[in-house]
């Protein structure tokens, strides 16, 4: 029996976790599910931000699902104090979550609620996948005298590892960015997926864009794409500006995968501290990251697909929570959802 270590954290995190369980019950009679405090709520409880127990049995599952953790009640400057954020920083690391996925496909009944015009993400259906535990935010960096230094460093394994992943996930084709005309890690990083292109997935075809030409071609053409490659700072920026492509916050799900342990996989939005408590956050970022499990963390791609075209049919019948502009609450979007599975 699939063992899900639950981490449903703060904020709206716990109200959203109910109704991905809901949906992941409805398409899956033999989960055991097994959950802990993470973030602030781990914090008040343990006086740690994740607890030993919650991070063995994080490791022993078969996949690990999380809300969002922090707010404002656990939010300080004082050094050394207990941060939620380290709880994800923990379990990235300690499961080894090199690879984090972020799928960007705009859901036809919400394609008004892009800023771009309809013609433009009509039919996008891309995945971004950053590199997440190297490069610069990993590398050495310090402040002295005036002069500040931050260092990107990529290994071939490190490099190799992300890209295998882009293009075991590819159908046609990987496009891997970098910054070639001038970086040296950039110049390793297209040394090194041209080769494993070349060795184990010729059938693939294989594109290299510099990430400012890929910047704008995310706006001008998204269509175009289908796997994105990329390190872990380029990653970052140019999920966020891909996340516009699909309206709202809310509905974004992410997953994180890693070598041979459990994946992980969260929404993209945080604890909204703003609406918490009120019973109005929009599940459909948690549901969507519950399909991903069901696709990465378990492998059943027809349940994961059959709770995304249920997403999809309970939006194009008009549920609408109040990020996107109506008035149902978590619990009628999940109905509606249920409905349609
Ligand atoms: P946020 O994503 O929590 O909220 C941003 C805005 O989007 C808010 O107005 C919120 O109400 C709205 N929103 C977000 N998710 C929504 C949903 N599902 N339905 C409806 N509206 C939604 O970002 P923030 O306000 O910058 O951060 C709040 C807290 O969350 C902070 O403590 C931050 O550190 C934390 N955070 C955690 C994660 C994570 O756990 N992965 C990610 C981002 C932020």
């Amino acid at each position: 029996m699939p063992n899900i270590a639950l981490l449903p954290g703060d904020g709206i995190g716990p109200e959203v976790t109910v109704a991905a369980v809901e949906v992941l019950n409805a398409v899956a009679t033999d989960l055991e599910y097994v959950e802990h405090p993470v973030g602030g709520a781990a914090i008040d409880a343990h006086g740690v931000a994740v607890t030993e127990e919650a991070m063995a049995d994080a490791k022993a599952s078969d996949a690990v699902l999380l809300g969002a953790v922090g707010g404002p009640k656990w939010d300080t400057n004082e050094s050394g104090a207990v941060r939620p954020e380290l709880a994800l920083f923990r379990l990235r690391a300690d499961l080894g979550l090199f690879a984090n996925l972020r799928p960007i496909k705009p859901l036809r009944a919400l394609y008004d609620a892009s800023p771009l015009r309809r013609e433009l993400i009509e039919d996008v259906d891309m995945l971004i996948m950053r590199e997440l535990t190297g490069g610069l935010y990993y590398g050495e960096r310090g402040t002295k005298d005036g002069r500040a230094f931050d260092t990107m460093v990529y290994t071939v394994p490190e490099i190799e590892r992300i890209v295998r992943a882009a293009f075991k996930a590819a159908k046609s084709r990987v496009t891997s960015v970098d910054k070639a005309n001038v970086l040296d890690t950039s110049r390793l990083w297209r040394e090194v997926t041209t080769r494993i292109h070349a060795e184990e997935f010729p059938n693939i075809e294989l594109e290299h864009e510099l990430v400012d030409a890929c910047a704008m071609k995310l706006i001008s053409a998204p269509r175009h794409f289908e796997v994105i490659v990329t390190e872990n700072m380029f990653g970052d920026i140019l999920s966020d500006e891909a996340s516009m492509l699909t309206g709202s916050l809310g509905m974004l799900p992410t997953a994180s995968l890693g070598g041979d342990g459990p994946s992980m996989f969260e929404p993209v939005h945080g604890s909204a501290p703003d609406i918490t408590g009120q019973g109005v956050a929009n599940p459909v970022g948690m549901i969507l990251s519950a399909a991903l499990l069901l696709r990465h963390g378990l492998g059943r791609e027809a349940e994961a697909t059959a709770v995304e075209s249920a997403v999809d049919k309970a939006l194009e019948k008009g549920i609408r929570s109040r990020d996107l502009g109506g008035t149902a609450t978590t619990a009628e979007v999940t109905k509606a959802v249920l409905e349609e599975l």
